[in-house]
């Protein structure tokens, strides 16, 4: 084949480990670069690559990768416009020798049922788009890899059935835009938004079926002018964009009754140049916040991951710092065969930026992936499913015919909601989730015992009564993940209105002991085994399997998320109680007050915009629980009464509210004053991250109050609860010259800041007079909240506004510090002008950009709250 005689060498097979296959490109001169007079500073020999500094022809680098493609020379062009080699066998790699490599690997993995990643990194006008979509006729990775898969597809029909779903977005300036969906776009970009099972996703992105590659290239085209429209709207070229697709391939093996699915994804990245720094380490981490956040943030994942792969301890990946790392994350380090193609200019005015582009390819080469293919026995399992289950609806039928009545005809609806739940499932994420699998089992266990048991106390006149019920554990877990969920039990002792919970275990348990009981009884009642003592139906209550001492009942949780107390916002909330089969159980009125030490509620002027301003400092605030509405508990019988539980932070031991009886609506007036000493970073995480977990407890005739376990518990001479000691863990120290010195730069830094602060808080303080007018205007009820809060959102608009600024000013100093150097020529000068213009044109956009970000979010905000208020009136 002559491609195999082409520039360019497969160093290690792309199945064998799932490191990132990495290959570099070197495209022909530019019209600027001939024009100057350019010389090549690149050469290659297999598929290693040396790079010499123009200053210093001694001083040469050279880096190893899978594949180099020579593409700088040695090329004719056809009569069709095709970029060839000038003669057969050349060392011009073109677009199908690159394909042939890399694209029909990804194809291969796809089918099989990996995700597939590609990555296109370099510079601005290095090459990056060439390769991936092509020009013309010299068409790219992407609409080949679309030809070969509609083909393969083709093929392979009598084995598989397969659907094609193609989309296409744009991360700029870490917003998301469809570009498939015209006219719909929104000003702040489309959500991301996370799932245990699914990973980061974007909310709302248009995925459009495709049957051909055709059909794919006119959206592709449709794409790349609603981006260029797009561009020219945020007054930004593309080259400051990200540009992804993902082929979403589903394949269904109706034979083998297996499932697989596969992603990929093709990207095209923003130009490298911008995320270069030129300034000292504070500068470069602000530059980092907002140029381009997401490829600033994707070279420091790709670094931690190289370092975890050469075995280094790394903390933290930071995949969440970006829109780009977030959808990206598991083709970085994750479930995804994963090749960057890294393109370059191999001319003498661009060694900078080419060889900061192999650093960071040879960087992207050491990561290590964990692909595993996609696939999954769903139809087998839910015809199995369907089976057993049709098994044991019949078995349930002939215990009715023999007399044992299972007249619980919502379990059987429920078997059947479950079957469905269990389908629906399945048919649309690739896997079953396994709790809700062993849930299910153990439903259709316990269904006919429930029964029997049902039964059993009818006939003794027990009067109790029992109900398989699902419990959610996520309504317990702080941050409301979807965990486990488990099957008890509820039994109500229909008189006296008495309720027990029990596990599966002591429900089987006991369901042993009422079977021996109710043997006994039919002995006794026909009269062959008279025995002394009681009579069954009349056991002590200690002896009764039926009957258990009576306990206060979890009924269910709110969560009052924590994050406004990172930016000592006050919230206050009216939360739904909900129970563990989302019954809501009561409304619940309650308050996070930020205060001082004595507990006088903090004011406007004490809101932070960045919450890290907390690390190290002490932070107080009060829970306040005001009131529960409408319990449901009460309702139903009036001779009970409720406690609220929480635990904060790492607190082992719950706190109670004191209980109250008798009311449906039932004041509690409970506060509670928290403090933390010296807040730690881990605390910060977890009040942006968490919610209290507020347990709403049933109580009921006989049981005793939940107290709270002061053990182990810090307090205050005060009464306060502390959170969080100041411990010497906490206090790191400087004894460095270095470190010291970076903090002095960013203290005066952050005393700049904030003076800007100020002013900005002045425009806050009318701005909330506004929204304070709005909101009384719509909105004059007591108790009834703004929920979620906009003073939340209002900080987090001027966070981001914030660290615009930060880098508007980095951006400033770059442009102070840029001059023409000492031995500038004409060329030199011009060049210097240019980018001079360049660094002015983007200092001018970014400085724009930040206001008008800052004046729609308000707008956004502004528009929100009046919404609400209506709603809530
Ligand atoms: P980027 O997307 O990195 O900004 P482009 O892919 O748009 O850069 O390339 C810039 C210019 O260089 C385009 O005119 C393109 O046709 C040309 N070019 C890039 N790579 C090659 C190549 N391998 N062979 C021929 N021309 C190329
Ligand atoms: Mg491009």
């Amino acid at each position: 084949m002559p491609a195999c005689c082409a520039m360019r060498a497969k160093a290690s097979d792309m199945h064998s480990k799932d490191c990132v296959k990495v290959a570099v490109r070197v495209r022909p001169f530019n019209k600027r670069e001939r024009d100057a007079g350019s010389r090549s500073i690149v050469s290659m020999v297999s598929s290693s690559i040396t790079i010499q500094d123009p200053r210093d022809p001694q001083s040469r680098r050279s880096f190893c990768f899978d594949y180099a493609y020579w593409s700088h020379s040695g090329f004719a062009r056809d009569r069709g416009g095709l970029y060839v080699p000038e003669e057969p066998g050349g060392r011009y790699a073109d677009q199908d020798s690159v394909f042939q490599d890399l694209g029909e690997g990804i194809l291969e993995n796809a089918l099989q049922g990996y995700n597939a990643t590609l990555l296109a990194y370099g510079q601005t006008g290095s090459g990056k788009s060439y390769s991936m979509v092509g020009y013309g006729p010299n068409k790219g990775l992407v609409p080949k890899l679309c030809d070969r898969l509609f083909q393969a597809i083709r093929e392979n029909q009598d084995t598989r059935q397969c659907q094609v779903f193609f989309s296409m977005l744009e991360i700029y300036n870490e917003q998301v835009v469809d570009l498939l969906s015209r006219g719909s776009r929104n000003p702040g970009g489309l959500r991301v938004r996370e799932e245990q099972q699914r990973g980061f996703y974007v909310e709302g992105l248009r995925t459009v079926p495709c049957d051909s590659a055709p059909q794919v290239e006119q959206l592709m085209e449709q794409g790349t002018r609603t981006r260029t429209t797009a561009a020219t709207h945020m007054n930004a070229n593309s080259s400051r964009s990200h540009m992804l697709i993902i082929l979403q391939l589903k394949q269904i093996f109706s034979k083998e009754s297996i499932t697989k699915q596969s992603n990929i994804n093709l990207v095209d990245l923003a130009g490298s140049e911008r995320q270069r720094s030129s300034g000292s380490e504070a500068d470069r981490l602000k530059e980092g916040t907002a140029i381009n956040l997401s490829l600033t943030t994707l070279g420091n994942v790709i670094s931690s991951l190289a370092d975890v792969a050469v075995g280094k301890k790394v903390v933290h990946i930071p995949y969440r710092d970006s829109v780009l790392t977030k959808l990206l994350q598991s083709a970085l380090g994750g479930n995804s065969r994963t090749v960057m193609i890294a393109t370059l200019s191999p001319a003498d005015i661009c060694y900078e930026e080419s060889l900061s582009t192999l650093r960071y390819a040879e960087r992207a080469k050491r990561i290590q992936n964990r692909a595993v293919v996609n696939e999954s026995p769903t139809e087998r399992l839910v015809k199995e499913l369907k089976a057993e289950n049709a098994r044991l609806l019949q078995r349930l039928s002939r215990l009715g015919q023999e007399g044992r009545r299972a007249n619980d005809e919502t379990s059987k609806t429920m078997i059947l909601f479950m079957c469905l739940c269990l389908g629906e499932s399945s048919a649309g994420s690739s896997q079953t989730d396994p709790s809700l699998l062993a849930v299910f089992y153990d439903y259709i266990k316990l269904m006919p015992m429930v029964a029997e048991a049902n039964q059993m106390s009818q006939e003794l006149n027990k009067g109790v009564e029992f109900k398989l019920e699902i419990k959610n554990l996520a309504l317990s877990d702080s941050k409301g993940h979807d965990l486990e969920k488990e099957i008890a039990v509820r039994v109500t002792c229909m008189g006296r209105k008495q309720v027990w919970m029990w596990s599966k275990a002591k429900f089987v348990n006991r369901k042993f002991l009422m079977e021996e009981a109710y043997q006994q009884h039919q002995a006794e009642k026909n009269g062959d085994n008279k025995v002394e003592g009681l009579s069954t139906a009349a056991l002590p209550r200690d002896k009764d399997p039926f009957w258990d001492p009576v306990e206060p009942l979890l009924l269910g949780t709110a969560h009052l998320w924590l994050q406004s107390l990172a930016f000592r916002i006050p919230l206050e909330e009216q939360l739904e109680v909900l129970g563990s089969e989302g019954t809501e159980e009561a409304i619940l009125q309650a308050q996070l007050v930020p205060c001082t030490f004595t507990g006088l509620p903090l004011g406007e002027d004490d809101i932070l915009i960045d919450p890290s301003e907390l690390l190290g400092r002490r932070l107080d605030f009060q829970l306040v629980l005001e009131q529960c509405c409408g319990l449901r508990w009460i309702r139903e019988a009036r001779n009970r009464g409720v406690q609220i539980g929480f635990r904060l932070f790492d607190s082992s031991q719950p706190l109670y509210s004191p209980a109250v009886w008798h009311n449906v609506n039932p004041l509690l007036d409970h506060r509670v004053h928290f403090a933390s000493l010296h807040t730690s970073q881990r605390l910060l995480d977890y009040l942006q991250s968490s919610a209290v977990v507020l347990e709403l407890w049933g109580l009921q005739e006989g049981c005793t109050d939940l107290i709270s376990s002061l053990e182990g518990v810090r307090m205050t001479t005060e009464g306060i609860f502390i959170i969080e000691e100041a411990g010497p863990t906490h206090t790191a120290p400087v004894d460095s010259a270095e470190p010291s010195c970076s903090v002095r730069v960013l203290q005066q830094d952050l005393e700049e800041l904030k003076s800007v602060n100020t002013s900005l808080r002045k425009e806050n303080h009318s701005l909330r007079e506004q929204l304070n007018a709005a909101r009384n205007g719509g909105d004059s009820v007591r108790g009834r909240s703004v929920r979620p809060s906009c003073d939340a959102e209002f900080a987090r608009a001027l966070k981001v506004f914030y660290h615009s600024m930060t880098s508007v000013r980095a951006q400033l100093q770059r442009l102070r510090r840029h001059r023409p150097s000492e031995e500038s020529d004409l060329l030199g000068l011009r060049l210097f002008v240019d980018e001079q213009s360049r660094l002015l044109r983007d200092f001018s956009e970014q400085l724009e950009q930040s206001v008008s970000t800052l004046k729609q979010d308000v707008a956004a905000i502004v528009r929100r709250k009046r919404e609400r208020s209506g709603i809530w009136s």
